[in-house]
């Protein structure tokens, strides 16, 4: 029997916040656990290391002989579980989610984990990432019967997989690679089936996965990001490869890959890992696949540093994201670093203003300068990257109004110029401010005019992977360069 309660009242919409405070949002954080004891608190603390990922809803499962009890609300995970809730989790494995839409709206029946019952009992998942045929797969569904109560794709792949355990006479790990050969897209995956956690990885590796182990009792863990270890008390092993199924269990854990066929015949390539990781997304005391996400950022700025020097008297970092990268492009150049701006840590993340005419009041509120560090200076703002311009516009002329001389702003990331299907929350070329005709001739003067900046530049493609560490080829750069690693109606593969 599935036990499935949410918390219905206190509903946040945090809708309002991608238009007039707008920074890239989409992905998800996954956490799953076996321990012999407080599996449920282990899995709240990793959610709140990832919070970051998602603060739209949270919700945890677990497994009690076989029944699945979940949870979810909406809201961060501290404002959904507390101690009485966590201690009605009794079981020795448990998963769990944050969420931030990317497909479905943002509504308590989207929340994760979602679950269902099954030919071999009740199933739960939890899923970061987009599945780019999902809604062919509804269809069919559809048309055979089936009703859906969500509008999400983890919804769409638990219903293939309870299919396919009717198939594979209820072989959990034959039932799950049949699923990977036939869905494409993105997702790191974590399952509570017959009382055990397991983890997939999508066949590109395209969002983050990682395994370690509990110091303080029996067990293993996975989480999207290694941050979340940190905050257990656990020990980084190594991130789960793409394609791999990973079963945790108290003394060990097993390791399922190299299937044939498991990459959907239309992939194409070995791996894609999503560069925006280690941009913006991955906190930056992060390790992800191998690569520190605070050195990339710093060694993001120093490249800047090279490519688009410019004369100043200050380097100031928009907080919080572009802080790593400033500290390298200061380190680059020598132009003193100092936080300029000061971000107000206490206006509620949903908060915004009815009217657009209130829209400057609503960013003051949010990020305020210090004027003696500003004053007269020729200042350079560096961030991680710009989508539409109109926060970098106010910020920009928040910065003459405290006494800038000049500003110049650089960008830990090329210009996005296209559509993310896989994951994050970038869905119409219109929304960019950036033209891959920008893009390609490398001339921002253009974009600069928009923002009110008096020079603006970008780090180079070349740059950031180099940055990266990883060949070209093994990174996904589809909203850089228009070129996907898996085929997507109306774009082009790479
Ligand atoms: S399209 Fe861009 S944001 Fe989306 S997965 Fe690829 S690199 Fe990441």
């Amino acid at each position: 029997m599935v036990n499935t309660t949410s918390q219905c009242d206190d509903i946040i919409d945090d809708y309002g916040l991608k238009g007039a405070f707008c920074k890239l949002s989409g992905h998800c954080g996954v956490a799953g656990v076996t321990a012999e004891k407080e599996s449920a608190s282990y899995v709240f603390l990793a959610l709140r290391a990832l919070q970051h990922r998602g603060q739209e809803s949270a919700g945890i499962a677990t497994s009690v002989d076989n029944q699945i009890e979940c949870f979810r609300g909406m809201g961060l995970v501290h404002e959904v579980f507390n101690t009485q809730r966590l201690a009605t989790f009794k079981g020795t494995s448990c998963i769990g989610h944050i969420r931030y839409s990317t497909t479905g709206a943002s509504e308590l029946k989207n929340a994760q984990p979602v679950v269902a019952s099954s030919s071999i009992g009740d199933l739960a998942i939890a899923h970061n990432g987009d599945i780019v045929n999902a809604g062919k797969f509804r269809d069919e569904l559809r048309e055979k019967g089936w009703a859906f109560f969500t509008t999400t794709d983890s919804e769409v792949m638990i219903r293939l997989l309870a299919n396919e355990l009717v198939n594979t006479g209820g072989d959990i790990f034959h039932a799950l690679q049949n699923l990977m050969r036939v869905i494409i897209g993105s997702y790191s995956i974590v399952l509570l089936v017959g009382g055990k956690v397991l983890a997939v990885r999508d066949p590109l590796g395209i969002k983050p996965l990682c395994i370690g182990k509990l110091n303080d009792c029996k067990g293993y863990v996975v989480t999207s990001e290694s941050v979340a270890f940190d905050a257990i008390n656990a020990t980084f092993i190594r991130d789960v490869a793409p394609g791999e199924i990973v079963e945790l269990g108290m003394n060990r854990y097993k390791s399922y890959r190299n299937f044939s066929g498991t990459v959907a015949p239309n992939t194409h390539s070995a791996c894609a890992h999503c560069m925006f990781e280690w941009v913006y997304f991955a906190r930056p005391d992060s390790i992800i696949d191998g690569v520190s996400v605070y050195e990339v950022r710093n060694k993001i700025g120093k490249k800047l540093a090279e490519e688009h020097r410019v004369d100043a008297d200050v380097i100031i970092p928009i907080p919080d994201s572009g802080r790593a990268h400033a500290v390298g492009y200061s380190e680059g150049t020598g132009i003193p670093f100092r936080e300029g701006l000061i971000k107000n840590r206490y206006v509620a993340r949903t908060f915004i203003m009815p009217e657009p005419s209130m829209r400057e009041t609503e960013v003051k509120l949010k990020l305020n300068p210090i004027k003696s560090v500003i004053e007269g200076k020729r200042v350079v703002l560096m961030d991680d990257s710009i989508v539409r311009g109109t926060t970098m516009r106010r910020i920009v002329q928040m910065v003459r109004n405290a006494g800038a001389r000049e500003v110049h702003v650089r960008i830990g990331c090329p210009p996005i110029i296209s559509p993310c299907y896989l994951g994050i929350d970038m869905k119409t070329r219109s929304q960019f401010i950036a033209k891959p005709s920008d893009s390609k001739r490398q001339d921002y003067t253009r974009v600069a005019k928009m923002i009110g900046a008096d020079s603006l530049a970008h780090i180079s493609i070349e740059g950031l992977v180099e940055c990266i560490g990883i060949p070209k080829g093994n990174l996904c750069l589809g909203c850089l360069t228009e070129k996907y690693p898996v085929e997507i109606p109306g774009e082009r593969t790479r």
